[in-house]
């Protein structure tokens, strides 16, 4: 047994983990009546890929086949995007959604259907799936796509593992000229400044906004949008040799060392520390030239940087609001974080497009994700936001999800009862639970 939390620390389990290089293994690793849940690199914050006993993917992660004329890629499921990444740059190629670390798996990525700084433009990950190859509870492996099986296909993206076990998958790769981005950084006096900025700027390839939760009265919601387009080879032409076009800087990552005391992330400190992020933006109206992994991955530079919120960890808030609400829910929810003070580092603030994607989170407007630290005080606070974000037909993201409660899934997720169906009718007996999927009652 080994003791196993996600990235938010937050719970721990005590699991026996199961690995495999081929399916054979995980077979007969199946054949037993345990319930499992698959687990690739555990970034997601919560519970949603804990059990007693897990599947680990990590060693299934072979590259199956890259086209470099046309970015086909298919892969096992425990390839992450830092391995894809390293392979596909040099061939000008780019991940066609890519989350703000670059480490997690191709199966946690279509478990989630998770998103990038782009979904306003490219959808998420699932989109740009062309296949996936599922085991089922039944011990059978089905090909699904979404033109065949595409009921399984669909609950499959977003579905949080409870569907099956993805073992491969085939998606299409994004053409790029060069490493570098274009970087615009513009800052936002007040929250519907910042809701103003983003909609101007949506004709852009990516964006993202920093939120300072903490600041309370006129500047309420001040932050800073951050824009980008992936640079082409005449915006470097004058600064690099031809060759280098798709070299990075050496950087070297350092690591947090242990888990930081109790009580040493506070209003204060955090108000301090925003404060410090806000002002020290260089906002320019021309743009800036930063390499891919600065401008997609910033906190990939720290590892074990959630080790910041001490031994008890932290929960990621994570929801959406429907575009016609967003304005006033934001506000109100807002204005409710700054009020309670409870420490939430700058929160992240992203347009989302449209997508009717079945269990997936992305719905049209406004995604605010903050982090919190596990206090006392913290979970009564955290279901008095619930109410808000239903009352303005929000939902929670379920990767980021350690607490909610069943009534609230069922709410938000407006298919959350046919998921249910489709998943009783693949997994009859309940093979595949997470802690999260007993908690929601699916
Ligand atoms: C710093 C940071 C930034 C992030 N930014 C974003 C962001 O911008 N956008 C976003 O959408 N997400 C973001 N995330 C969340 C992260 O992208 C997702 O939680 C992702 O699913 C994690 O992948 P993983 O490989 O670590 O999977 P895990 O965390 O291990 O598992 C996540 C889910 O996937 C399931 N799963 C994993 N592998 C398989 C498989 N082979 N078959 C079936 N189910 C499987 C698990 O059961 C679980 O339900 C971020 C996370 C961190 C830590």
């Amino acid at each position: 047994m080994t003791m196993v939390m996600n990235w938010g620390n937050f719970p721990k389990v005590d699991a026996e983990i199961i690995r495999f290089r081929e399916t054979n293994e995980l077979l007969r690793h199946l054949e037993t009546d345990k319930t499992v849940i698959a687990r690739g690199l555990g970034r997601c914050y919560g519970d949603s890929s804990l059990n007693r006993n897990i599947v680990s993917t990590l060693k299934y992660n072979r590259i199956l086949h890259f086209d470099h004329s046309t970015g086909y890629m298919s892969c096992e499921s425990g390839v992450t995007l830092q391995e894809i990444l390293e392979i596909c740059i040099s061939k000008g190629w780019f991940l066609p959604v890519t989350p703000g670390t670059k480490y997690v798996t191709v199966g946690g990525a279509i478990a989630s259907d998770i998103h990038g700084k782009n979904h306003h433009k490219d959808g998420s990950f699932s989109n740009h799936l062309i296949s996936i190859d599922m085991l089922l509870a039944d011990g059978s492996i089905l090909s699904c796509s979404p033109d065949e099986n595409s009921e399984l296909f669909w609950s499959t993206c977003g579905g949080m593992g409870l569907t099956g076990i993805i073992l491969r998958a085939a998606f299409s790769l994004k053409r790029i000229e060069t490493a570098y981005m274009t970087q615009h950084v513009i800052r936002a006096k007040d929250l519907s400044h910042l809701i103003q900025l983003s909609e101007t700027y949506a004709h852009c390839s990516y964006s993202v906004a920093w939120i300072d939760c903490l600041r309370r009265g006129k500047n309420m919601g001040r932050g800073i949008l951050i824009t980008g387009e992936h640079a082409s080879t005449e915006v470097l032409n004058d600064r690099f040799a031809t060759t280098a076009f798709f070299d990075l800087p050496q950087k070297k990552r350092i690591t947090l060392p242990f888990y930081f005391p109790a009580g040493m992330i506070n209003s204060i400190s955090v108000r301090a520390f925003n404060e410090i992020y806000f002002r020290r933006q260089s906002i320019g109206t021309a743009p800036s030239l930063v390499d891919y992994d600065t401008f997609f991955y910033p906190l990939d530079a720290i590892n074990q940087w959630n080790r910041i919120y001490g031994r008890r960890g932290f929960i990621q808030y994570q929801f959406v609001l429907p575009i016609t609400n967003s304005g006033t829910g934001l506000t109100e929810i807002v204005s409710e974080i700054s009020k309670a003070g409870m420490g939430a580092f700058l929160a992240v603030l992203k347009l989302f497009g449209v997508q009717d994607h079945f269990i997936a989170f992305p719905i049209e407007g406004y995604t605010l994700a903050v982090d919190f630290p596990v206090s006392k005080n913290l979970f009564s606070f955290l279901d008095k936001l619930d109410r808000l974000v239903l009352k303005y037909g929000g939902r929670l993201y379920l990767t980021k999800d350690a607490r909610m409660k069943r009534e609230v899934f069922l709410h938000g997720y407006e298919h959350a009862s046919d998921f249910i169906a489709i998943k009783n009718k693949y997994d009859p007996h309940g093979k595949f639970q997470s802690l999260q999927s007993i908690r929601l009652g699916i």
